[in-house]
């Protein structure tokens, strides 16, 4: 017996080690994996998560697959899950680890018009909108099933390189479910899935400027996403930082602080310097977010954030790079 023949049975704890390993071993060649993990047995409970989810079971299509997912993704299964504009990237434990594709079809202009001229002065607040905090008529459009945020079948495609892939496999509705219980932590990845900014949702001035100038009054603080979401702003919060790392990061980031008015080496970590490097180097988030190996979600929550934020020390030092090699103002 070879043991490795098809259709082998290996038991949980070993997958799980081994895709551990797997993930390790990525982690440690930079990658910032992100797996969904779930406590208890519901697996999005927020407006937008639990919409998202409630929205794809809907389809009867979706609603007779999805359910094998779902004791996947509350298992832990999804080893990793990242959300860029118009794709998720994803790895399902398995007997192997699987690699899952979905494409979203980012939302047309004219459809994002549409929702942003019905919802045109019903909105209050960035705050309000992620939170799901939104009167009855705003939450009937945004979440619309035909013409609202979220995606239509037709504008899904899903992908897995498992051997018995047909239209949907487990690993995928996993994923699917994956996302709904992501958008309970970050909610702002809906918008950063169908490419478009949820601060053109809200009613007044109140917006976030990326270029240079006086810091906007209702940006949401680090503190107040902390608590809402209960997200680590230093992001990848699933990732423990070694010690040493972490007195260098505070040690940068304070460096950085205490020198503000000063032409400093290190980077000052701070929203508005990110954005404002951002804007300098031209890149898209995913494309920014890509060069100093962090995902495009880190990179619009810092933009969206108000004082100095903790960080990594490998990000510091990729933003530093940066700053460096286009110039300081
Ligand atoms: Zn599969």
């Amino acid at each position: 017996m070879s043991g490795w023949g098809w259709g082998r049975y290996v038991p949980v704890a070993e997958r799980r080690a081994k895709a551990r390993k797997k993930m390790e071993k990525l982690r440690k060649q930079g990658h910032a994996i992100q797996p969904v993990e779930i406590s208890g047995r519901t697996i999005a409970r927020s407006f937008w998560g639990k919409g998202w989810c409630d929205h794809l079971e809907s389809f009867s299509d979706y609603a007779n697959r999805l359910p094998r997912g779902r004791t996947y993704v509350r298992n832990g299964s999804v080893c990793h899950l990242e959300i860029e504009p118009g794709r998720i990237k994803a790895m399902v434990s398995g007997s192997r680890l699987y690699n899952v594709e979905i494409g979203i079809k980012t939302l047309a202009p004219a459809a994002w018009k549409r929702i942003k001229d019905k919802c045109s002065g019903e909105i209050g607040s960035i705050l309000e909108l992620l939170r799901g905090q939104l009167s009855d008529r705003v939450m009937e459009i945004v979440s619309d099933r035909e013409n609202g945020l979220f995606p239509l079948p037709n504008e899904i495609t899903l992908k897995c390189d498992c051997p018995d892939w047909a239209v949907m496999c487990k690993h995928v509705s996993a994923v699917l479910y994956g996302i709904g219980s992501r958008l309970d932590t970050e909610p702002e990845l809906l918008f950063l899935l169908r490419d478009q900014d949820p601060a053109e949702l809200i009613a007044s001035e109140v917006s976030f400027p990326v270029a240079e100038g006086t810091a906007p009054e209702e940006v949401l603080s680090d503190d107040d996403l902390s608590s809402i979401f209960g997200i680590e702003l230093d992001q990848e919060p699933e990732t423990p930082t070694p010690a040493k790392k972490r007195n260098a990061s505070q040690k940068a980031a304070s460096a950085g602080k205490k020198s503000k008015k000063k032409k400093t080496t290190v980077f000052t970590p701070s929203g508005k310097n990110i954005a404002r490097l951002r804007k300098k180097t031209g890149l898209s988030a995913a494309s920014f977010a890509e060069q100093i190996g962090v995902n495009p979600a880190s990179v619009y929550r810092w933009e969206k954030s108000t004082g100095n934020l903790k960080l990594h020390s490998r990000t510091l030092a990729a933003l530093t790079r940066i700053e460096a090699s286009i110039g300081k103002e």
